[in-house]
């Protein structure tokens, strides 16, 4: 994660006009195209929620849609604690849900006997000890 002081040097947007984010209407669902996969996606849109910025598009989102998100939740006090903990807690739900790695097959064959196991269960057999087949062999 890019630290909070330094986010906008690693904007998407920081090179281009920058007034394709402050379009009006409509035209701001297409200027929000900028923001998809940018590193600082959420410093960005944390920065307009906690400011209240009401122009513009900032973090993938339209004034409308940042209005509605400020509507929602006015019990959040800071939104940059708010948005990374929320991230932080969908990694650990992903890591959670991830499928646990097993070996793609199990031992076909069991593991041949070496002599010295051979030979320490001898013994056990001439005392009437099951050997399993596999070892007696
Ligand atoms: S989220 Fe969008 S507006 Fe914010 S810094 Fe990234 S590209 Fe720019």
């Amino acid at each position: 994660m890019v630290a909070m002081g330094d986010w906008r040097v690693s904007a998407n947007c920081r090179n281009g006009d920058p007034d394709r984010l402050f379009v009006r209407g409509a035209k701001q669902r297409a200027a929000r195209s900028v923001c998809r996969g940018c590193p600082v996606l959420t410093q960005c849109l944390a920065k307009a929620l906690d400011e209240k910025i009401e122009f513009g598009v900032w973090g993938g989102m339209t004034e409308r849609e940042r209005r509605v998100m400020l509507k929602r939740r006015p019990d959040v006090t800071c939104w940059q604690t708010f948005l990374v903990n929320a991230a932080a807690a969908r990694e650990v739900a992903a890591v959670a849900e991830a499928p646990v790695e097993v070996p793609a097959a199990p031992l076909a064959q069991p593991i041949p006997l070496g002599p010295v196991r051979k030979a320490r269960l001898a013994p056990a057999a001439s005392q009437g000890a099951p050997v399993p087949a596999a070892e007696a062999a």
